[in-house]
């Protein structure tokens, strides 16, 4: 998607654009993914902004391109009880909640929002900027739109190998590509040209286990986390989550993997579940029972009803700087040559932007 939205915004200024893929078709983290464009967990300051601007920009072309099914569907974190509450409420009086669209609402205006959530707790942070498309087909629909354009070409199954000179790679069919810019966007492959070409990269990898169930049935109409998330996410430090840390443990399956529960509906219905996360290499090759069925009993309390069956169940790895207070690592690695990598957890939710700077900084 990093790549993607960097061909939409050269080729949205008026330039031609050659996208290289390495596999037939991206198989990388940014169809992997939840999909949120997920505004509320955001750290103050630079990365708030980005996640702000990429949400515009997201519901933009959203509106030319519906294929991506952006959804401004907001998200609702249900708490059950005062210490999980007191986390939500100091989000709620962070100087910058107004433009998050944060809010406390009690269980019976949660279920208002969403009437899917039957089950219980007690009241729930709500966060009207948070946003969904579907990642599976997100970039067949951009690409779908970028070639009626005339300007812009796709070749699959070719992995870019060498830089061989100002603005020019090499592709392992032999094939050299010139351009007045070259993006290298890697994503979470580290290693070979993109080692060679940076080789202190400040870039870690990180590993998640998904699942998605068949058809709910019924709408979910916001996304949804469960109050682990505020672990994981700036915007929730506070006191309050010292106090939730010190206080109350996270289950120990939870624990061991670095757990949180986020939940999307897909647009034919089933839910896209996570979300494990894995720092240690090397990293596991096969996915693990424990945390979906961990997962399996937090949506269920939520949903007050048995989930419908899993029918997927994955695993994917993001590039994440690897300090993680920057927004994306984007360096010039050689004369034309620009790497924009390390994006993280929230890749997805910034593409946009994050192209958008590139294409305004290099001046396109
Ligand atoms: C399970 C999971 C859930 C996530 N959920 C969210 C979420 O809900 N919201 C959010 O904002 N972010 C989320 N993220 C993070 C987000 O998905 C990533 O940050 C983002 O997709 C990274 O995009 P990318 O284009 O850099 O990488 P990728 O999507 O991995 O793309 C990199 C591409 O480069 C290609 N490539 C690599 N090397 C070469 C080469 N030498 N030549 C040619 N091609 C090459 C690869 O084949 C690949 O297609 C999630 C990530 C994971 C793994």
């Amino acid at each position: 998607m990093v790549g993607t939205m960097h061909a939409w915004q050269a080729v949205e200024r008026g330039h031609e654009v050659v996208q290289i893929e390495r596999e037939a078709e991206a198989r990388g983290a940014s169809l992997r993914n939840f999909g949120q464009i997920w505004v509320s967990g955001r750290a103050g300051g630079e990365e708030l902004d980005t996640a702000l601007r990429a949400r515009e920009l997201w519901e933009r072309i959203g509106a030319r391109v519906p294929g991506l099914g952006f959804r401004a569907i907001g998200s609702l974190t249900p708490v059950r009880n005062p210490r999980e509450l007191a986390v939500a409420e100091a989000a709620v009086a962070r100087p910058d909640a107004t433009a998050r669209g944060y809010g406390i609402v009690t269980a019976e205006e949660a279920r208002a929002i969403n009437p899917a959530l039957r089950g219980s707790f007690e009241a729930a942070l709500w966060c009207e900027r948070d946003a969904a498309v579907e990642p599976r087909t997100a970039q067949l629909h951009l690409r779908e739109a970028l070639r009626a354009t005339g300007r812009y070409t796709f070749l699959p199954g070719r992995e870019v190998r060498e830089v061989v000179g100002t603005g020019a790679v090499r592709d392992d069919h032999g094939e050299v590509h010139r351009g007045d810019v070259v993006i290298l966007a890697t994503g979470a492959w580290l290693s070979g040209l993109v080692r060679e070409l940076d080789p202190d990269l400040p870039v870690r990898r990180v590993r998640l286990q998904m699942m998605q169930t068949a058809p709910l049935g019924e709408p979910l109409t916001t996304s949804v986390a469960d109050a682990d998330s505020f672990r994981y996410y700036p915007a929730y430090r506070s006191q309050a989550l010292d106090d939730l840390n010190a206080g109350q443990r996270q289950a120990p399956i939870a624990a061991a993997h670095n757990m949180q529960l986020l939940m999307v509906q897909r647009q034919d219905g089933g839910l896209t579940i996570g979300d494990t996360h894995e720092y240690e290499h090397p990293f596991a090759f096969d996915t693990v029972e424990d945390p979906y069925e961990h997962l399996t009993e937090v949506v269920e309390s939520f949903l007050g009803r048995p989930l419908p069956a899993i029918r997927r169940r994955w695993a994917g790895v993001y590039a994440q700087c690897t300090d993680t207070t920057r927004v994306v690592h984007r360096r010039q690695v050689a004369d034309g040559v620009w790497l924009v990598t390390g994006p993280g957890g929230r890749g997805m939710t910034c593409s946009p932007a994050i192209a958008e700077t590139t294409a305004n900084e290099l001046g396109w």
